[in-house]
Order: C-alpha cells, then structure tokens, then sequence
C-alpha cells in the first residue's frame, strides 16, 4: 500500500504522531493509498519552515523567481500522463478530461503566474502640485491554500501560483478525498529545483489540520476553494483575527436557453456544461432554462445526446462519463434524485447507479439524470447536489429567466445562449453572478476575475485580483 507522506521544509516526511487514512480508488471502491492525518505538530513544522525560506524567496528578483517557478510548470508537463493517470484514478474523472484539462490547466496555471509576477505594477497619484503618492505591493509571509476534490491538481496549482510568484512562503493543503497529485507535486517541486519551505504541504483532513491552518496567528491569509458551509465555517473561526480571505464557494448554476441560438452548437455544450467531470464542476449550470417555443425541440435533442456519453472505466480513452468521486457522494447525489421525484419531478433520462463489469464492478457510477417537471423553488432546485444531475424548465420572456436565474442562494455562474446581442448584454447585466459566459461555457482567459456573488464566495482569483490579494498595500506619500 503505498503512503503518501507531507512536504516541510524541501522533505518528505511523516506525520509526527503517525496517524494515516485511508485513500479509495472511486471507480473501483478500493483503498489503495493512505495519507498522513496530519496535526498542529505538523504545521508547527512547516510554519518554521515557511519563516526561515520566505524572506530569501521575497528577495529574489521577480525574473528569477518567474524562472523556478517556470520550471515547475516544465516539470509538471514533463509528468502529464502520469498526472493525469494519478488524477483520474484518486478522482475517477476520464483519463483525457484529466490530461487535457486538469493537468493542462496545472502547468498552464503555474506557467501563467510566472509570467504575471514580471508585468505586476502599481499606481501612483500626484496630488496636485503637492504631493506624490505612490503603491507598495508586498508579499504577504505566509499564506495557506486550501483546496477541494473535484479538480484537485487544477484549483490546487491555481492558489499557490499567484502566493509564490508574489513573493509568499505557502502552506498548502488539497482535499483528503483526492490528495495524489498533490503529493506528486510536491516531488515535481523537489525535482524542478523550488527553494525548500517556500511550499509546504500538509494532508489531512478539515478538523485535523484545515482548522489548525486557517486559524494560525502566523498564517495571514487564506485562500480556499471548497464548500459553502465550510466557507462560513472559516469566516467564523477566523473572525477577529484580521486575516485577508478569498472564499471560492459552491454553485447552483443557471444555463438560459433562448429560441433563436444556434441550436445544434447549444445543445453540445448545455450537455457539457451540466455533466463535465459528472457534473461536479462548481461551474456546471445545473439548472436549465428553455424557452417555450424550442422546449420540446430541445429536450428531445437534449436527451438523445446525454443518452450517448459514455460511461466506463475513467482509465479507458473513450470513456465520457466517469465515477463520483466517493461513496457518501454518491449515496448524496442519489438522495437528491430520489428527493426530485418527491417533489413531483419525472427523470427523462438517468437516475440511476450503474455496475460496469470487471474492475469496476462496485465504482461509484451514476447516470447522467435529466429532471423535468418542478418548480424553481423546491430543494433540488435551490440545493448544490454537485453532481450528474440536471433540471429542465421552460420560460416565457426574457424577464422571467432572469427572475428564475436569480432565484438562487448562490451566484457563480451563468451561461446564455442566444444570436440577438442586444438581449445577450442586457441578460448578461441582470444576471445576479460572477461569471457570465454568452454561446460558450468554461471559456477561460486566466487574466480575467474569478469567483462568486452572494452565497458562493467573497473575493475574486485570476490575474491582477489574485496577485492583489497576495499581497500587503502600502501607500507612500512624499510632499514636494
Ligand atoms: P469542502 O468544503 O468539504 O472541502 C474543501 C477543502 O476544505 C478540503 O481540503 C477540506 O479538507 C477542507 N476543509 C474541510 N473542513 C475544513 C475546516 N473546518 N477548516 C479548513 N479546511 C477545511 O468541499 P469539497 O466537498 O471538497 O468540494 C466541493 C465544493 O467545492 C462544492 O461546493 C463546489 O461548488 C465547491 N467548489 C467551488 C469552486 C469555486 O471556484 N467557487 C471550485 C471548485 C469547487
């Protein structure tokens, strides 16, 4: 059984009280590793370790800091298909979905950074004929990133990018449910040469080690992905401590479906967009928007083509469809199937857990499930199921969807398809989200503003926000 173990201070090490849990594999429900639990002892360790290598790594120059940081990216492609192979395996996404998008967008995210960090400036203001201010933006010290399940090595890469290029000294921690990647990336990081203590990773779970890092007097600001609730929870333990937050929180994404798009293109990607990585993308739209006049047309052709991904094995190149990632999840997405039909809902198509044969026998399979029949306000509407299931609902204008879109808790994202530009801009304005994507989905340009409104986070990722966010402002103001 191999032990995945922690990265302090440029090492591989063992928890210090030695506890383990246990690591399955999704799509055959087998232990097959087990990860350190790790504790305050650990992060102790690892917060020495970020002190004694963050003022070292803050004085390099941005170029030299860009160029290791450009050979971790190198390094990770170096790695690609055994990346993808470890993510599709801990996860049970499709092997391709991980290579081409997962592991892709890691070394791209790195990459990314690295670069930004050398075209990072600030202002400066003349105050009349006064006075000239001028921005200091520096690193922070240290900083935790904390990271979900569903695109591990992705939305992992994504937060300790920008703290190192701008100058942190990181303690990271991934999801318990999924930490391979991160761990492989802890020996890509050896490999390619990082400085050691600038990153230290630390596994475990929530209460084991989440708790004890985003509350550490030294850890000075957080970064985290993962769920609403959790999300509050660090809000809470964390007030009054004066700690920067950025809080990447769930979804409940709306998809509006208007008669004059271009049909066949729509129906491609309103299929991709509800069931990529089996739904569990916090950008998925889960909640589909038709209007009256193509709604019968749409959902015909909806169906036909949810009805041919193909579920299999996450390790065989033609498989579309792959595991959820854990039991519980599982037995929670299909809670929520069996809650929609309560609430008066009819499954089209799906609802139900598959059994492939052979290896996969007793993986944690779910059909792709497309609901139609319920009012926008019950639960299965409202509630982030976070998996392989969507809801279908017709409209009558354009106010109505943007009055449906809204009725949400959550504000993450948003699609709308439509040829009139006019009402593409207008809808784009109304809509109560972060992200608003027009005839595309998960379209992305890593300079552009990332996150969510109400429910579904507080701060935004990507480009000049996140470099903004890892760093401290001072302002400079010299009288003439
Ligand atoms: P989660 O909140 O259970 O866990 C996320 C991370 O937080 C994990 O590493 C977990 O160990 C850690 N954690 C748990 N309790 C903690 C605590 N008390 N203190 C500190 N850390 C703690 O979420 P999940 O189930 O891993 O991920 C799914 C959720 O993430 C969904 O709601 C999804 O929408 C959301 N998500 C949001 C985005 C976004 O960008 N907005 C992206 C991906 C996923």
């Amino acid at each position: 059984m191999q032990m995945l173990k922690n990265y302090i201070g440029g090492e591989l090490v063992d928890p210090v009280q030695g506890h383990y849990i246990d690591n399955v594999e999704p799509a055959t429900g087998q232990v097959y590793s087990q990860i350190p639990e790790s504790t305050s002892e650990d992060l102790e360790r690892a917060i020495s370790a970020a002190e004694a290598a963050q003022p070292e790594w803050a004085a390099l120059s941005l170029e030299q800091r860009a160029a290791i940081l450009t050979r971790v990216a190198d390094t990770i492609d170096d790695h690609s298909n055994e990346l993808a192979k470890a993510e599709a395996i801990d996860n049970g996404k499709p092997f391709m979905l991980a290579k081409n998008v997962d592991i892709y967008r890691s070394s791209a995210n790195i990459r990314f950074f690295a670069q930004a960090i050398t075209q990072f400036s600030s202002e400066s203001h003349a105050t009349g004929n006064d006075a000239i201010n001028y921005t200091l933006r520096d690193p922070i010290g240290i900083v935790g990133c904390i990271s979900p399940w569903n695109l591990p090595l992705y939305l992992f890469t994504w937060k300790i990018a920008p703290a190192l290029a701008a100058g942190n000294a990181v303690i990271a921690k991934p999801s318990e449910i999924t930490p391979m990647t991160a761990y492989l990336f802890s020996k890509i990081c050896i490999e390619a040469g990082l400085p050691k203590g600038v990153l230290n990773i630390l596994h475990g779970t929530g209460p084991s080690i989440g708790n004890p890092l985003t509350t550490h007097p030294k850890v000075k600001a957080i970064s985290f992905t993962g769920g609403t609730s959790t999300g509050a929870h660090i809000s809470r333990v964390t007030a009054g401590m004066f700690k920067k937050l950025s809080l990447e929180l769930g979804g409940k994404n709306p998809t509006l479906v208007f008669a004059d798009c271009d049909f066949e293109d729509t129906v491609d990607n309103v299929v991709r967009a509800a069931f990529s990585n089996q739904g569990q993308i916090c950008l998925c739209g889960s909640r589909i928007y038709i209007e009256r006049p193509i709604y019968d047309k749409f959902k015909a052709a909806f169906i036909e083509k949810v009805r041919e991904l193909k579920i299999g094995d996450p390790l065989d190149a033609d498989t579309q469809h792959g595991a959820l990632v854990s039991k519980p999840h599982m037995e929670k997405v299909l809670s929520y199937i069996e809650l929609a039909q309560e609430e008066g809902g009819t499954v089209l198509t799906g609802g139900k857990r598959v059994s492939l044969d052979g290896r996969c026998q007793n993986g944690f399979f779910v059909e792709p499930t497309v609901i139609e029949g319920l009012d926008n306000s019950c639960r299965t509407n409202q509630e982030e199921i976070f998996g392989p299931v969507c809801t279908i609902m017709p409209f009558d204008s354009d106010e109505e969807a943007v009055t449906l879109a809204n009725a949400s808790e959550y504000g993450l994202a948003s699609s709308i398809w439509t040829s009139d530009l006019k009402r593409a801009h207008r809808v784009a304005k109304q809509i109560e989200a972060g992200i608003v994507w027009v005839n595309c989905w998960l379209l992305r340009d890593l300079r552009t503003p990332f996150g969510g409104v109400k429910s579904s986070g507080v701060g935004r990722e990507g480009g000049l926000e996140a470099l903004r966010f890892f760093t401290e402002t001072k302002n400079v103001c010299i009288k003439y």
